[in-house]
């Protein structure tokens, strides 16, 4: 009913070795008048310290699977990260009954993605927010993952409303750029802003329909009769995120130089392509789908 954001967290370092994020949450906590907007509070934390600590991805689990209400709730997982979801659930939700409103957080990948706002829900209040982050920063790109908030395994889906992925690439991990970190804080200022606006009833002018991609799968990298990687992205994919991969484009080339092309048979669009966190499960790229997203879906 109400529809009044009355608490915001932005959350860094959900990936221990993506310290862009970190060392933002760590400037904001000595400058909290940057994040701060009279109509509502802001919190600030490092999701995963352990993982940040060490600069890995994780310790035991990757802490951005361990969110659907199935898994808080199973407490047979007792894993690092688990324990560590756990926490979070108590200290943001519980996801049945959030205290927190809505939460931002911020990531980065190896891929060259650029500034990908990434969101799981079609609840004009989110998808505004990336339409109307998009309008100030053009070049950012739309990414739309629909799920079920409850089912739904990202950290920011404890939060009342589903919130928000900030994804800026390529950097690798580890490591710090300015251009990535300066990116990264002014989507967030867009972002508080626009909440602000929408809790004051200020207009925010924003339209329809913006283009953007819609996930549809993660692809594989070939292996080996042994479960070996096999292959690698091809030359010509490596860095071509969001461009149109078209049957029969090269997709990977295998160790002894062999290209193995795509075989499907409509045009796809890659996302995510080489991405080094991905290698642990031995996946190449997502595929997406260009779509035109509408700003209220439900209208
Ligand atoms: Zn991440």
């Amino acid at each position: 009913m109400d529809n009044l954001i009355k608490s915001v967290a932005i959350t860094g370092g959900t990936h221990g070795n993506e310290l862009t994020g970190v060392h933002l949450i760590k400037h904001w906590q000595s400058n909290i008048d940057k994040v701060e907007r009279p109509s509502f509070s802001t919190e600030l934390h490092i999701a995963n310290p352990k993982a940040n600590k060490a600069v890995r991805r994780y310790i035991d689990q990757d802490l951005n699977r361990q969110f659907s209400l199935e898994d808080l709730n199973n407490a047979e997982l007792t894993g690092c990260e688990q324990q560590q979801a756990k926490l979070l659930n108590t200290l943001l939700g519980p996801k049945d009954d959030p205290r927190v409103d809505f939460i931002i957080d911020l990531h980065t990948t190896t891929a060259n993605m650029g500034m990908s706002l990434i969101f799981n829900s079609s609840d004009p209040l989110v998808v505004g927010m990336a339409f109307y982050i998009k309008q100030k920063m053009p070049h950012a790109t739309l990414f739309f993952e629909p799920s079920e908030r409850l089912e739904n395994n990202f950290l920011t889906s404890v939060g009342r409303l589903s919130g928000f992925l900030i994804e800026v690439g390529p950097i690798a991990q580890g490591l710090l750029n300015y251009q990535v970190y300066a990116e990264t804080q002014e989507a967030v200022m867009h972002a508080l802003d626009y909440l602000e606006m929408k809790n004051t009833g200020q207009p925010v002018a924003l339209p329809a329909q913006m283009p953007g991609y819609q996930f549809t799968k993660k692809v594989s990298l070939p292996v080996d009769e042994n479960g070996g990687i096999s292959a690698m992205v091809h030359p010509n994919l490596q860095n071509q995120d969001y461009q149109a991969i078209h049957p029969g484009d090269p997709l990977f080339i295998t160790l002894a130089g062999e290209t193995i092309v795509y075989d499907g048979d409509s045009t796809v669009y890659g996302a995510f392509i080489n991405e080094a966190a991905y290698y642990d499960q031995k996946v190449g790229l997502s595929f997406m789908e260009e779509m035109t997203i509408d700003l209220d879906m439900n209208a």
